[in-house]
């Protein structure tokens, strides 16, 4: 029996096998998606959900992203002076970051392998580390 209920769903879903196949679904939508299903379901602060849902959806005030939005401030990370201030940089890639990264709980050495991308490197990082870990991990970004 055809309700409201079935047939928007039937809809909803028509709507997205139109958009997965006009416009593909690349691995890093994908791999993003499970990277904020993986936040979410944490067992940490709300607020640190928060911060680590806009970190992979790179919307966290860099200095990167303070210049696209047209403010005026010098994109070098004031850290280490090491490139620009980018979310990457900020949690990852910065000198800074690796020696907290290094000398945390997890004792992790990063580097700069995952191509500038967050949401790649906590893939990585969640392959690599117990579950249990991440909340760790997202806990200390
Ligand atoms: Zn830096």
């Amino acid at each position: 029996m055809l309700t409201i209920r079935s047939a928007y769903h039937l809809a909803m879903e028509h709507r997205r096998k139109v958009l997965s196949s006009r416009f593909g679904e690349s691995s890093t939508t994908r791999q993003g998606d499970l990277m904020i299903k993986l936040i979410w379901k944490q067992n940490i602060p709300t607020k640190i959900k928060h911060f680590m849902w806009k970190a992979c959806k790179d919307i966290l005030p860099t200095k990167s992203n303070l210049l696209k939005r047209k403010v005026q401030v010098p994109p070098q990370c004031e850290v280490c002076g090491n490139g620009d201030e980018t979310t990457v940089h900020a949690l990852k890639d910065c000198s800074w970051a690796a020696t907290v990264w290094h000398f945390s709980l997890l004792g992790l050495r990063v580097d700069n392998s995952s191509s500038g991308d967050l949401r790649a490197w906590l893939s990585e990082l969640h392959s690599k580390v117990r579950e249990d870990k991440m909340a760790i991990a997202m806990t200390i970004m």
